[in-house]
């Protein structure tokens, strides 16, 4: 079999400490399948990078990662370098540039994990977010600065082709696994123009491409109550980028919070490398106390796998994670425990060898 080439973005902070416990994941994979290949190379692209060189990543880094199967990323963020600095010159370049127009997130209740929610839901499903274009684009400006009259305008980009490609690839997941509905979040009856288009093509490509499938629509304001009130009742929820990433936080939220949520940057046609991040950021609270949970970076790390074709080994290391939260004896800090980030790890890759 063909060896898998990942490339490996620590990031900061607690980037670089959840991710040793993906690489530990790696490495058992890698005994519990002597077949399997994994060639992965870890890239130093992150604050301290940029403090060194000037820049986040050296000017080659796109044409690097485009020789890699995917990337696994990790966090970026610190206080001695702009946001603007350490989103706008790395993961967006790297995003763009990879056409990753579809964000995955998976929203899934489990085991030994309070919820806000006063009943306890079976909650599972995943939501797909436009991720390349909508109401987080460049265009607009300022005018009249310093002026009673001054004002801001910042246009939403959609374009028929966005929605179509990102409605498409959550149907083509609704169908591989056996979902039946898709809801779309809208709010078309004041944003007429985008989210008009929205509302036509999202609906031409649901009902005309995949009749087994039905639609449902809401209003924004309204399906963030029904995320509360029945989460159980959704499959597969399709929104634009600033709605989705509404919901996926509050979906996060939801089933135990951030050191719980894996995410896909997705580019479905597959000529160019996907990136898996956990949702969180580099945290600089907690940063190089041990405590954080890796839960979500190596949840990341199934979904690669998963996206790259092995889902047996997704499905290992996901199992893994659930038996270990159902024994409830290794829990870190964010999810009512003392254990640290490498206990969690380490209890994670022993269960994922008793499971073969
Ligand atoms: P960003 O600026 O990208 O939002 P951030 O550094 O502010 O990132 P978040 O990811 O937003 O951090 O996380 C908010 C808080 O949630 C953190 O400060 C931390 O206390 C907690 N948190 C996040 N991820 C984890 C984790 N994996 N384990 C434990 N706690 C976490
Ligand atoms: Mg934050």
């Amino acid at each position: 079999m063909k060896p898998l080439k990942i490339a490996v973005i620590p990031g900061d902070g607690i980037g670089i400490e959840v991710m040793d416990e993906a690489l530990k994941v790696i490495e058992v994979l890698k005994t519990l399948d002597p077949n399997l290949q994994i060639e992965n190379t870890v890239f130093p692209w992150n604050s301290e990078y940029y403090l060194t060189h000037g820049e986040m990543m050296p000017k080659d880094g796109l044409t690097t990662l485009q020789q890699y199967d995917a990337i696994l990323f990790g966090a970026i963020g610190d206080k001695r370098v702009p946001d603007e600095v350490t989103i706008w010159e790395l993961i967006m370049p790297i995003r763009k540039q990879f056409q990753q127009y579809v964000n995955f997130r998976p929203v899934k209740s489990l085991p030994g994990i309070a919820s806000p929610l006063s009943r306890r839901k079976n909650i599972d499903f995943v939501i797909y977010r436009e991720n390349a274009e909508g109401e987080y684009s460049n265009s607009g400006g300022r005018m009249f600065n310093g002026e009673q009259r001054e004002l801001a305008v910042q246009n939403t980009v959609m374009t028929r082709t966005g929605i179509e490609s990102l409605v498409r690839a959550a149907c083509e997941y609704a169908v591989e696994h056996s979902k039946t509905k898709i809801t779309s979040a809208t709010k078309s009856n004041v944003i007429f123009h985008s989210m008009k288009l929205w509302d036509e093509h999202t609906s031409a490509i649901v009902n005309n491409e995949y009749p087994q499938l039905s639609l449902e629509s809401y209003y924004i304001d309204a399906l963030v109550a029904y995320f509360v009130e029945r989460p159980e009742s959704f499959e597969v929820v399709v929104a634009s980028n600033l709605f989705g990433d509404i919901l996926s936080d509050l979906g996060s939220a939801l089933v135990g919070g951030l050191g719980l949520s894996p995410s896909a940057n997705i580019n479905p046609e597959g000529q160019y490398p996907s990136m898996f991040e956990p949702v969180h950021g580099s945290a600089p609270d907690i940063a190089g106390k041990g405590i954080a949970n890796p839960i979500a970076q190596i949840w990341s790390l199934a979904l690669m796998l998963d996206h790259l074709g092995r889902k047996d080994l997704a499905k290992i290391i996901v199992d893994s994670i659930v038996l270990v939260l159902q024994k409830g004896d290794v829990k870190t800090a964010d999810i009512g425990g003392t254990s640290s980030t490498k206990q969690m790890g380490e209890a994670i890759c022993e269960q994922m060898k008793k499971l073969v």
